[in-house]
């Protein structure tokens, strides 16, 4: 049985869950089986598969996705842009980017 959107949703921040909401709810319907979908190098990486599936639609409603959370902080939705956390590439906004710093300091 195929997994459901708010599985896929539940596998990256809380700030991209709109914009993969969006973009799942286009592709399944043109017979995208979702694969996983994850973060990655601080970037949104969608995955499917499907035999009847129209290629060119679905990879292009997957790249603006991707484009649109490359320019969205994963944990609250505010705009943001990739920058590397002591070695992890996440896509944050200021005030999330601080927190985290803040939290990898204390843990020091
Ligand atoms: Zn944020």
């Amino acid at each position: 049985m195929a997994k459901s959107i708010e599985y896929f949703l539940e596998c990256v921040g809380p700030g991209w869950r709109p914009t993969v909401k969006e973009c799942l709810e286009k592709i399944i319907p043109l017979g995208a089986e979702i694969q996983q979908v994850k973060e990655k190098f601080g970037g949104l990486r969608v995955y499917y598969r499907g035999r009847h599936v129209d290629h060119d639609k679905v990879n292009q409603q997957i790249r603006l996705a991707e484009m649109k959370c490359e320019t969205t902080c994963e944990d609250c939705g505010a705009p943001g842009e990739v920058r590397d956390n002591r070695g992890w590439l996440r896509c944050l906004c200021d005030q999330h980017l601080t927190e985290r710093e803040n939290i990898a300091k204390i843990m020091e």
